[in-house]
């Protein structure tokens, strides 16, 4: 494991998770005993003389490039999943693009995993596409059978762990084994765990990005996103990165962020708990064709979630058995508690139609029925459970 450019947070990473989650990136006695750091909106930083200007060493030197808030967050999250240090962009996929940008050039061949998040792919095959990177989708269970696909110009492999949707948890281990035989740089997209129940930086992943706007934030008002790097060097390379694209995150989310920090373990622990009643009542339905959710013993993907993961979240899948879109619609209407909205991590529950025909070609989406994704939040699971019996209901009558 590598360490963090700050050494140990002041409490002492020898403590256990939810006591760090608590201390890191504030330290009181800097702000007049302030319990939280306050947020520093800033541009410009000013200097006493042109000495202090000259200085290389000047910590702060220009809002975008860096600022106490900012690195009070990067570092929080570095220490949460052992990185060294990390950059903070606006959104999620401003930090996916930013750091995949910042490790590969034209000519190179880059190997994605096919349940990657679609925006992730559309930048793949438009951006990526434009500049000459030869995108390769691989089937996310492909595990040591990576070492094949891997050629001499081969310069990253992205991963997503569980995936998007159908959330198949990769062997991270096998995968990272294979590419460090061959020199290439290992990315993944860690939203799903909140940097909190899995730590693909201690399995050997070089850089891990994650949508901060999820379950870090998890009150459906951040629009943030982070990547963090596992030694100096990727850092180097990550920043400049970020330096050249001008990709950096405003204070006021970064505090925000810094705030859902404090309580994402309790939240993610009480949203799996519901999904689990939830997962396992619909796994009952005789309107449903598949439940994915990894922690359920009935899921392919449960060995492996086991074996690496050390918690779950509010996420679930649906494939409904095929019927006529009218039921599908009219299941969906009816529901209270399941707002149809994009994201996930919130306290609330949401329901997001999901398209997966179009994102797919490792491995092609061939079911018919309709595949829905819920956020499992925060309510009372009774309700929820009671809110969808309802529109299973709907869903009957109007199949038959
Ligand atoms: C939402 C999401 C992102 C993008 O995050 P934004 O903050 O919305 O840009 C990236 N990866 C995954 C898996 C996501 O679900």
């Amino acid at each position: 494991m590598s360490k963090t450019k700050s050494g140990k947070s002041k409490q002492g990473s020898s403590h256990g998770e939810n006591t760090r989650l608590v201390h890191l990136g504030r330290d009181p006695d800097v702000y007049f005993g302030l319990a939280n750091l306050p947020v520093g909106r800033v541009s410009t930083i000013m200097y006493p003389s042109l000495q202090a200007y000259e200085n290389p060493n000047h910590k702060f030197r220009y809002g975008r490039t860096g600022n106490p808030t900012s690195e009070a967050f990067e570092m929080a999250m570095a220490e949460l999943e052992g990185g060294y240090n990390a950059i903070t962009a606006s959104s999620g996929l401003a930090a996916i693009t930013t750091s995949i940008l910042a490790f590969v050039k034209t000519g190179d061949h880059i190997l994605v995993c096919d349940s990657i998040y679609p925006p992730t792919r559309q930048f793949c095959d438009d951006t990526l596409a434009r500049m000459g990177v030869e995108v390769e989708y691989y089937d996310p269970l492909i595990g040591k059978g990576i070492g094949k696909l891997i050629r001499r110009n081969t310069a990253l492999i992205y991963m997503e762990s569980p995936g998007s949707a159908t959330f198949e948890v990769q062997d991270v281990p096998a995968i990272v084994l294979e590419a460090k035989k061959k020199g290439v740089t290992t990315m993944i997209d860690n939203s799903w765990s909140g940097g909190l129940i899995f730590k693909p930086i201690n399995h050997g992943v070089n850089v891990s990005v994650q949508s901060i706007t999820k379950y870090v934030g998890g009150h459906s008002d951040v629009s943030l996103g982070i990547a963090i790097a596992d030694s100096e060097k990727t850092y180097k390379t990550l920043k400049r990165g970020a330096l050249n694209l001008g990709t950096c995150a405003a204070p006021d989310e970064l505090w925000l962020a810094l705030r859902g920090l404090r309580t994402m373990a309790v939240r993610m622990k009480q949203n799996a708990q519901n999904a689990m009643k939830i997962a396992q009542w619909l796994e009952k339905r005789p309107e449903i064709k598949r439940v994915y959710y990894p922690p359920l013993k009935s899921d392919p993907n449960y060995k492996l979630w086991k074996r690496d993961f050390s918690g779950a979240n509010g996420l679930i899948a649906i494939l409904l058995k095929e019927a006529p879109k009218k039921a599908v619609y009219d299941f969906v209407n009816g529901l209270k508690l399941f707002p149809i909205g994009s994201s996930w991590g919130g306290y609330e529950s949401l329901l997001q139609p999901q398209y997966l025909e179009k994102f797919r070609s490792a491995v092609p989406w061939t079911e018919k029925g309709a595949c829905l994704r819920f956020q499992i939040g925060l309510e009372d699971p009774e309700d929820l459970i009671a809110d969808l019996e309802k529109g299973f209901e709907r869903f009957r009558k109007a199949s038959r």
